[in-house]
């Protein structure tokens, strides 16, 4: 009703009389000021009136029929909002009993009758005015209401002279409640807050009070629908001119909305889409957190990085759909195998991260990825699929000394690395080796480089001695690396790199140059049975012109063919089986030997063994190392030997550091060995001696020396 009233530009007033004469007289008195004028009879058509034309302004009667004037004004009373209709009574009593009943009927004035005219109109104007008052400040309040449940705020009020506390309509409104139920706000807020949030609630404001600084915290408000409200809440002092608080007043605002939608935010920046499970970003953060609690690195944070082996696989086999759902069902129970206290996130496709606190020890943590290793290794059946996996687990433990993060990472990461080295399904703890490990690499691959020009190669020989006659029948030549700084390196430190980055093909030839080189200088010398066997990398042993280059050797360094022997590993031959024949078969033309070295220690093919042109078979240190005085744990070697007789092959054992392997190797029909025991490998002049008092020289020159020596032990 306010709508109407309030557009109209013209105010209509309605005039409430039974006598008509009295009516019309006021009517016609109100035309005449400008106003509209509407009439009803009695208090029930003023009632139906002011309910349908909403009024600016009501002049009534008190005594009339069917619905007095009294009556009729609480009727319209209630029909009312806020916004009320200035009501002027006429009443004849002039007595100050129907005065007060108009008042409490809910009149806002009155005039007695017979109307003095221009007071009248004074009054009526006034009314009108009054009105215009109230209905600018109730659609001021309106507005800001209207605002204020727009942002989902109310007010509050407290005065300290009082203590009443006071609740704007709007602040029920929003936390679903009334002031029925909630006569006293501070019931309220202890029935719908928790007792903590009550008790923050208060020590905020208490202290808002004492040192005037304004408050704003954020709480929970539990809904009757059991739905959680965060509330952010702010207040402010009030101080009169003096200085003198009067009154703490505040705003409460329902930020539910805004915190979902930030939560929302912040998972979508801190938790893997697909997994659900953390992301990169959270994983570092709290571990960050983690290590700045001198406490939790004490207690022992393992840090474990644990990379799928051969993922790939899955997502080539049955799709990306399948390995996704793959993930989520590895993620699922890597988070249900971990306790609330740790943490797993997913930071790569097929790499997932934990910490897990309170690890001191290796064991604890050795249990844990046992544990977690079964999770992998179990059978997972999906979308009808059964499907298996590994996985890689690199681990590292902190302490006080070892609690930087970007350290920690790396060492769990190279940790993870080695067991994908050594062909995963494993867990490893990180050590320092790794790290010199990977260091050296690097340098080793620099350094190495440099190593040939610098002419820092050497070639170290060991003697292959018969079996039964103790005289050397040749040696193997073996690289070794004069580090200026290291000294000698050996080639365990060196080849597989050389390998990697293809140097070995340089160095291989280098070390086939000089061995033949060396070995025909023997040959002059008069040891003209010497075979030299050289060792030849797979590489190298696949290059375009490998067979050139070794008739090329030949060729310069004068050397017999039938004086080498290329020693080829299991690996070597197995790439191109086809070709590798070839190429063997051509250097047995030539008269080259070609021995197998490090049989058995590989895949150990024995249909290969039977299929490759082969001279002799070298039985591995494996084989020979374990064979006890009794002769015991020699069944491989005994196997390995014969195995070779039937196969036409001659045996070259490696290893032999004790008399009864010497032994074991004669009894089982071995025909030459190398070892410690007879030499170890040594520089070409030490080598020289070596041959000289092993007795074996075929020429005159050999001759001469023998019956030198013979005289000598004669006299
Ligand atoms: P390999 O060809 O099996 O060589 C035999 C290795 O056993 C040599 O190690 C030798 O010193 C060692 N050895 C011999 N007798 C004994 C013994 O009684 N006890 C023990 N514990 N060890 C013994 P080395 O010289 O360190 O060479 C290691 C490996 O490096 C060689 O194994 C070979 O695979 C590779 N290698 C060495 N020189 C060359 C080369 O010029 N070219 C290529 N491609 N590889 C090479
Ligand atoms: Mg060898
Ligand atoms: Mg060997």
């Amino acid at each position: 009703m306010n709508e109407m009233a309030s557009s109209r530009m013209t105010p209509l007033l309605l005039v409430v009389d039974d006598e008509l004469v009295g009516r019309i007289y006021i009517e016609k008195a109100l035309q005449s000021e400008g106003y509209d004028v509407i009439t009803a009879e009695n208090g029930q058509q003023a009632y139906e009136m002011a309910k349908q034309h909403s009024p600016n302004m009501i002049i009534m009667d008190v005594m009339m029929p069917v619905m007095d004037g009294y009556q009729s004004c609480v009727a319209i009373r209630a029909e009312e909002d806020q916004l009320k209709v200035p009501i002027l009574m006429l009443t004849g009593l002039d007595d100050i009993e129907s005065v007060e009943k108009s008042f409490d009927s809910g009149a806002t004035d009155f005039i007695v009758k017979p109307v003095n005219l221009a007071i009248f109109k004074q009054r009526v104007q006034n009314g009108l005015k009054m009105w215009q008052a109230d209905l600018e400040i109730y659609q001021q309040h309106m507005r800001q209401s209207h605002a204020y449940g727009i942002a989902k705020m109310g007010y509050w009020d407290w005065d300290k002279e009082t203590n009443k506390l006071y609740f704007s309509d709007e602040i029920y409104t929003m936390l679903d409640a009334t002031r029925e139920e909630f006569s006293e706000p501070r019931d309220l807020l202890d029935v719908r807050a928790s007792a903590d949030d009550v008790e923050r609630i208060k020590a905020a404001s208490g202290a808002t009070i004492k040192h005037g600084i304004p408050y704003s915290i954020e709480h929970h408000i539990l809904r009757p629908d059991k739905q959680v409200q965060i509330i952010h809440h702010h207040a402010e002092l009030i101080k009169n001119k003096q200085g003198q608080v009067i009154r703490l007043s505040g705003i409460m605002q329902d930020i539910t909305e805004r915190y979902l939608a930030e939560e929302k935010i912040r998972h979508q920046l801190y938790y893997d889409s697909l997994t659900d499970l953390p992301n990169r970003t959270l994983f570092h953060e709290q571990l960050e957190t983690a290590l700045t609690m001198p406490s939790r690195v004490t207690d022992g944070l393992a840090i474990l990085f644990i990379n799928l082996d051969r993922f790939k696989n899955i997502n080539d086999s049955f799709g990306h759909d399948v390995g996704d759902k793959f993930l989520i069902l590895l993620a699922n129970k890597l988070n249900q195998k971990i306790r609330t206290t740790d943490l797993v996130a997913r930071v790569g496709a097929d790499e997932f991260a934990l910490i897990l606190e309170g690890i001191s020890s290796i064991e604890g943590a050795e249990h844990v990825a046992k544990n977690l290793l079964n999770i992998f290794t179990e059978k997972h059946t999906l979308d009808g699929y059964e499907l298996i996996i590994t996985a890689s687990i690199g681990i590292t433990i902190t302490s006080p000394d070892n609690c930087d993060k970007s350290v920690l990472l790396q060492q769990a990461d190279l940790a993870m690395q080695h067991v994908k080295e050594v062909g995963g399904n494993q867990f490893c703890f990180y050590s320092e080796q790794m790290v010199s490990g990977a260091y050296d690499a690097l340098i080793i691959e620099k350094e190495l480089r440099q190593a040939l020009e610098r002419n820092e190669l050497r070639v170290f020989y060991q003697p292959k001695v018969c079996v039964t006659t103790g005289k050397i029948k040749g040696m193997e030549a073996l690289v070794r690396w004069l580090h200026p700084q290291k000294g000698l390196v050996s080639p365990y430190h060196f080849i597989t790199i050389a390998e990697e980055t293809g140097q070995i093909i340089q160095i291989g030839q280098w070390v086939l140059e000089e061995a033949c080189r060396q070995t025909k200088l023997w040959h002059t010398q008069g040891y003209d049975d010497l075979v030299v066997s050289i060792n030849v990398s797979a590489k190298q042993f696949h290059q375009q012109d490998f067979v050139d280059e070794i008739l090329k050797v030949i060729d310069e360094t004068g050397i017999d063919p039938h004086r080498i022997d290329l020693e080829v590993t299991e690996s070597c031959t197995m790439t191109n089986i086809d070709k590798t024949i070839s190429i063997l078969k051509r250097f047995r033309e030539l008269g080259i030997r070609i021995s197998l070295d490090d049989f058995g220690t590989g895949f150990s093919s024995l249909s290969l063994l039977n299929k490759l042109p082969l001279d002799i078979l070298k039985v591995d240190i494996a084989f020979i190392r374990d064979i006890n005085e009794q002769g015991e744990n020699g069944e491989l070697a005994k196997l390995i030997i014969s195995m070779a007789k039937t196969l036409g092959l001659k045996t070259v054992s490696e290893g032999v550091e004790e008399q009864h392997h010497i032994d074991f190797i004669k009894e089982n029909g071995g025909d030459e060995y190398q070892g410690f025991l007879f030499s170890k490998p040594i520089p070409a002049t030490e080598f020289e001696t070596l041959l000289e008092s092993n007795n074996i020289k075929l020429t005159s020159d050999r001759v001469a020396s023998t019956s030198f020596k013979t005289m000598m032990k004669s006299i």
